[in-house]
């Protein structure tokens, strides 16, 4: 589960080896501490001419005590993060505007840097020529991902209008910045660690601020599935530690790690098999009489039975179908039914990366992974009336039981391809799902973010 090389190259004899023979580089990368500020530099803002969010993001990294550096200072800067506001970006040729602002500053972010593009959605834009350059934002943002190297990540946040492209958008253009705050702080913290090279989309939907940004879940009922070990385990310390009453759920077999985790973080344990025929009904009398609701839905209970397709018996399919698929729309279907889950919930399940790209022996995993990205695509919309978001995190190659059985070979590949030559950890997986929980992330729906290092699989 430890990654051996990566401990090495921060020794003085790895790094005069790793620089000889130009082996991977893996950076030490910033987690998140509570009371941590957001950022370990001042940030540079520039906007492209006629761009509308300038003023929003500047009050969101003003309240956020984020020093913003001076673009005409004299002196050569290092910066913490790079933000460019391109909604003024409306034909190809004024996509320019990228390169003058971002080429003399390729060099000067810091390690474990943060690059923000603020965009429109192209479905928004009035023309085709707009549309273009706007959806042209993302091959920056990919490429930067893989360029500027030393821990720094680089996002796409496409934000909508609100000025009737959608009805119930957030009204940016008169300063409301809300339902921005929580991605731009996510983003920017330590907490995105192993998050690099996503398009995130920021629509309407009700969000508010927490009194307190370290204690962002204060006083919301979250289920955990799978919360016995692994991400699971990591999800609930995490979302314990950001203020959240924990239910941990796991299976019988599981108890005594399960019950372990609870006490940890002051949450209960519930034993069920999620596949059991009455395990919907039995979680939601308990739900309801324990809380009388359940604010936020984690799905992260999962399986792989790896076979090639032409080698897997039928259990191999069923039973991973059943465990990571359909056993989650059953729940959620009887959590809405009974109304369990109030405005302002969060439904999130875990996906793959291989849900996304296929994996040879995974017909099946891959097959309910993607099966859970369809989830997201069909629910978010279906359930945006009722205040309440869903979205699924897709994690890439991350430092678990389940990755420790990948044979060697083809585990230190799965762990150096990617931006940030490293595996991911459960912590990165937790805190990616902890910010799609807060209420402050109510404009965020329907979004599938890759908790992967910008991996090259499915890339
Ligand atoms: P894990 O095997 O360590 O933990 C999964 C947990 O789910 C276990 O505690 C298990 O007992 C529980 N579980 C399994 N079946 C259950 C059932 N029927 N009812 C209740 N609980 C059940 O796995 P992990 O690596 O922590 O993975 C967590 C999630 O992340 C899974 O959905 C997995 O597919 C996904 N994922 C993991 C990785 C990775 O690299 N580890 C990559 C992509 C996706």
């Amino acid at each position: 589960m430890t990654d051996r090389y990566a401990s090495f190259v921060q020794s003085a004899a790895g790094r005069a080896l790793v620089k000889r023979l130009g082996l991977p580089d893996p950076p030490r990368l910033r987690r998140h501490h509570p009371g941590d500020p957001l950022l370990a530099g001042p940030a540079l803002l520039g906007a492209a001419t006629g761009g509308r969010l300038a003023e929003p993001i500047t009050k969101i990294l003003t309240a956020a005590g984020v020093e913003l550096a001076d673009p005409t200072g004299a002196n050569p800067q290092r910066y913490g993060a790079l933000l460019f506001d391109a909604t003024g970006i409306t034909d190809s040729t004024e996509l320019r505007q990228l390169y003058d602002f971002f080429h003399p500053q390729a060099r000067a972010v810091l390690p474990s840097g943060r690059v923000i593009v603020l965009g429109t959605p192209p479905q928004e834009c009035p023309t085709p020529r707009e549309a273009t350059a706007q959806r042209a934002l993302e091959g920056l943002v990919r490429s930067i991902g893989k360029e500027f190297g030393r821990g720094t990540t680089a996002q796409l946040v496409y934000v909508t209008r609100g000025d009737g492209a959608a009805a119930d958008g957030p009204d940016l253009s008169a300063g409301t910045h809300t339902s921005l705050e929580s991605t731009v702080r996510f983003i920017l913290s330590g907490r995105s660690a192993y998050v690099s090279g996503q398009v995130i989309r920021v629509g309407g939907g009700a969000a508010s601020a927490p009194a307190d940004w370290d204690r962002p879940l204060d006083g919301q009922v979250v289920l955990v599935t799978g919360a016995a070990r692994g991400i699971g385990a990591a999800l609930a310390k995490v979302l314990a530690r950001d203020g959240a009453q924990v239910v941990a759920l796991d299976i019988p077999a599981a108890g005594d790690a399960l019950a372990a985790v609870a006490n940890d973080i002051g949450g209960t344990a519930v034993q069920l098999d999620l596949t059991a025929p009455d395990a919907p009904t039995r979680l939601a009398e308990h739900l309801a009489s324990r809380h009388g609701r359940v604010d936020v839905v984690v799905h992260n209970a999962g399986i792989t039975r790896d076979k090639t397709l032409g080698r897997m018996d039928a259990d191999r399919w069923d039973q991973v179908i059943d465990v990571n698929l359909s056993s989650q729309e059953r729940i959620n279907d009887v959590l809405l039914e009974r109304e369990l889950i109030p405005a302002g919930g969060r439904i999130i399940s875990v996906s793959s990366i291989a849900g996304i790209a296929g994996n040879r022996g995974q017909t099946n995993y891959a097959t309910s992974k993607a099966g859970v990205i369809g989830l997201v695509d069909s629910l978010a919309p279906a359930l945006r009336e009722r205040g309440i978001s869903v979205n699924a995190v897709a994690p890439g190659f991350i430092e678990t039981r389940l990755t420790a059985r990948i044979p060697l070979v083809v585990r230190e590949a799965g762990r150096r391809m990617n931006s940030l030559a490293q595996g991911g950890l459960p912590v990165d997986v937790a805190e990616t799902i902890g910010w799609l929980a807060w209420p402050a992330s109510g404009a965020v729906s329907g979004n599938v973010v890759r908790v992967c290092g910008q991996s090259l699989l499915g890339a």
